[in-house]
């Protein structure tokens, strides 16, 4: 905190104009504002349809933990031993601003007991405190699904076909998947020792800061964007080589059912996560187009042992995360899914005082017409431009001939496409508005199929 106890905690409240100060968002923050947030809001839609296709429910879980829910996803680990946004609230409870979102599932799944299997998504802002960057930021935002209770690889397919199936409806091609399979404890034991020799051997040719991991975290060593550590990583022992024969059938099966979906993968050896909890499958989607420090626009896998270091019974579980702004800055990259118009269907012109404004607007939005209006009594010319600039396909105009005769004007805009229309345009008495509405827009419609 800074400031002397006598400078006032707002300065909009000294009363001293000289003090006003402006405010911007916080660094690595961002307002979403319209039009481009028609698009999150279309993106989230899409999700939600393809989410409750698949017999997913939306879970929503606080902003803010008890600290101890993320700590259970590895002290050792950049997002929580460095990224935690933590601190104590006026009772001195130690609360943290989430970071992600399987902990609290699983905090979740402990406290309510749900029937298994439990299948649900989630989205909202998560917040690490990063170095700000493109497709980098301190609060972001991600959609994610996790299945509870099964270890059944049928499940790795549904929730991978869940995110997959998502780009395919929003357009995105080029995010091909990545799988991996971390086996089981004994797998990841034997791998551990195996990879750790390697890495002292190698010790020399990994890039100096990442050197003290080979000790401690030598399964990050291979996540590591560092390209003296990338090239010994390449080289690495393969886990999969290490799978038992449960596993690796597991694993055989995951990618059968991938292959009987349609749903292109590789084997990514150096796919692995770096915690206790992360069992068998492991998967990515990388958007080739964006830049490779941020490429990955969905992470997933399957983990053990999370349910029970919160409190709960021994449950298996299934997730991916995917991050929104990288996901639209690789729909930017590939032309897709771009920002939706917002368009009014009917804008409403009123010289006569605004009322008639204020009450067909209500009338046709009750009806389920996008209808809006200019406000202040602006000038015919002024509303027209409004009219124009909404993009609406029918103008209605009502002067105090209109009031006094209690009548419509309908005047055709443009058709649905943007093209130019010939309907022309005609007075109405207030009661044949609808119909005459309704009719105007097939003609609109009509006109616009060669
Ligand atoms: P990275 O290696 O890029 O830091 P991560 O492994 O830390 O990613 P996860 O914890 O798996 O990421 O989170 C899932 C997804 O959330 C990522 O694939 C990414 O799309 C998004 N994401 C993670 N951190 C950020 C961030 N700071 N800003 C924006 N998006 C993020
Ligand atoms: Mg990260």
């Amino acid at each position: 905190m800074s400031g002397t106890p006598s400078t006032p905690a707002n300065p909009a409240d000294s009363g001293d104009a000289a003090a006003l100060k402006s405010f911007r968002t916080p660094i690595g923050t961002h307002d979403l504002a319209p039009p481009e947030s028609g698009r999150w809001v279309a993106l989230l839609g899409a999700f939600i349809a393809a989410a409750d296709r698949a017999g997913f429910g939306y879970l929503q879980t606080p902003i803010f933990e008890d600290i101890g829910v993320f700590a259970r996803i590895g002290e050792g680990t950049d997002v929580v031993g460095k990224e935690m946004y933590e601190f104590f609230d006026r009772s001195d409870r130690h609360l943290a601003l989430r970071p992600e979102c399987t902990a609290s599932v699983c905090r979740a799944f402990a406290q309510h007991r749900p029937t298994t299997p439990w299948k649900v998504w989630y989205q909202g802002p998560f917040f690490r405190y990063e170095a700000p960057q493109a497709g980098r930021y301190r609060q972001f935002h991600q959609i994610g699904a996790e299945t509870l209770g099964t270890d059944d690889p049928d499940a790795d397919v549904e929730i991978i076909a869940l995110a997959a199936e998502f780009f395919r409806a929003i357009g995105l091609q080029q995010v091909p998947l990545l799988v991996n399979s971390m086996g089981d404890l004994g797998t990841r034991v034997a791998y551990g020792e195996a990879l750790s020799s390697y890495l002292q051997r190698r010790a020399g040719d990994v890039d100096p800061q990442d050197r003290d991991k080979i000790a401690h975290h030598p399964l990050r060593i291979l996540d590591s964007k560092r390209e003296a550590t990338a090239a010994v990583a390449a080289e690495a022992p393969r886990i999969t080589d290490y799978l038992t024969a449960a596993t690796a059938a597991h694993f055989e099966r995951v990618r059968e059912g991938l292959d009987a979906l349609g749903i292109d993968h590789e084997v990514e050896h150096k796919l692995v996560r770096g915690l206790d909890y992360y069992t068998r499958t492991t998967f990515e989607f990388r958007a080739t187009s964006l830049d490779a420090a941020q490429d990955t626009i969905c992470g997933g896998g399957r983990y053990n042992g999370l349910v029970e270091a919160l409190g709960g019974p021994p449950t298996p579980g299934i997730g991916f995360a995917l991050g929104i702004e990288r996901l639209l800055l690789a729909c930017d990259a590939e032309g897709v899914f771009e920002v939706p118009a917002q368009r009014a269907e009917v804008w409403v012109i009123d010289t006569a005082g605004g009322a008639a404004a204020r009450d067909l607007t209500h009338e046709l939005r009750a009806v389920g017409i996008r209808a809006d209006r200019a406000f202040d009594d602006r000038s015919m010319r002024a509303q027209m431009r409004a009219a124009d600039r909404s993009g609406a396909e029918i103008a209605l105009i009502v002067g105090s001939d209109e009031v006094d005769a209690g009548t419509v004007t309908v005047r055709p805009l443009r058709r649905p496409d943007g093209g130019d229309v010939d309907t022309p345009q005609q007075t109405v008495p207030r009661a044949e508005l609808l119909p005459t509405l309704r009719r105007i827009f097939d003609e609109l419609n009509a006109e616009g199929v060669a």
